[in-house]
């Protein structure tokens, strides 16, 4: 089984829906940096004030703030048997510090899912969709939403809708991706680890099927 994974895509793509089923399916950790970033934001650390600008205008984090983020969520403990990544690495730059920090502990990564969606349902998916503010699990007012209004399934925290999925914010946040985050699908190709999944409809079983059956065809 593949244990370290990277989800790719756009914003809106379903990076955090499908690294939560995957995830939990193969008990890996999930990290997503948005939610490591929204989480000190939230708490109003140093750290939290520092980043909030660039994530209220859609910009992306600087990638040493990004990458000493990564690095110590990848020394936890949750981390040791393989971990999903989900918004990271976006930018070359944080791509070549991962594989260094995996190099240092003899790991590599096994796959990356490039996610692909057509970008007329993205922009509406992404306008429509909630995310519960302490676990992170998305929800979607149109297809995928909680069964109490304004309370996660999960862990009963409160799902809002991202102050950053606003319509002016998405398009930057699209350009962002299309200079910075889109080389990557070359990146990886290159290095022979990338996968593309077509992810235009809601989670369904057949989907899930045909993801899993990517992951468990994978080497490591
Ligand atoms: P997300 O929840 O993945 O859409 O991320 C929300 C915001 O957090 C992004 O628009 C960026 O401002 C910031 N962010 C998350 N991950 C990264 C990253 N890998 N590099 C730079 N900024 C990031």
């Amino acid at each position: 089984m593949s244990k370290r994974l990277i989800l790719l895509g756009a914003p809106g793509s379903g990076k955090g829906t499908w690294s939560k089923i995957i995830s939990d399916e193969k008990g890996l950790a999930h990290i997503a940096t948005g939610d490591l970033f929204r989480a000190e934001l939230t708490a109003e650390t140093p750290l939290g004030r520092e980043v909030k600008s660039f994530m209220e205008q859609g910009a992306l984090v600087p990638d040493e703030l990004t990458i000493q983020l990564v690095e110590k969520a990848l020394t936890d403990e949750s981390a040791v048997n393989g971990f999903v990544l989900d918004g990271f690495p976006r930018t070359i730059p944080q791509a070549e510090a991962l594989a260094t920090m995996l190099e240092k502990r003899d790991k590599a990564i096994d796959m990356v899912i490039n996610l692909v969606i057509d970008e007329s349902i993205l922009i509406e998916r992404t306008l429509s969709r909630l995310v519960c503010i302490k676990c992170g699990q998305p929800y979607n007012t149109q297809n995928m939403a909680p069964s109490v209004e304004g309370t996660c399934d999960h862990c009963g925290g409160d799902v809002v809708h991202r102050s950053d999925d606003t319509e002016e914010t998405l398009r930057k946040r699209l350009e962002a991706y299309r200079k910075s985050t889109a080389p990557l699908i070359d990146y990886y190709r290159a290095r022979d680890l990338l996968v593309t999944f077509s992810n235009d409809g809601p989670p369904s079983d057949e989907m899930r099927r045909r993801l899993f059956s990517i992951i468990d065809g994978a080497k490591g």
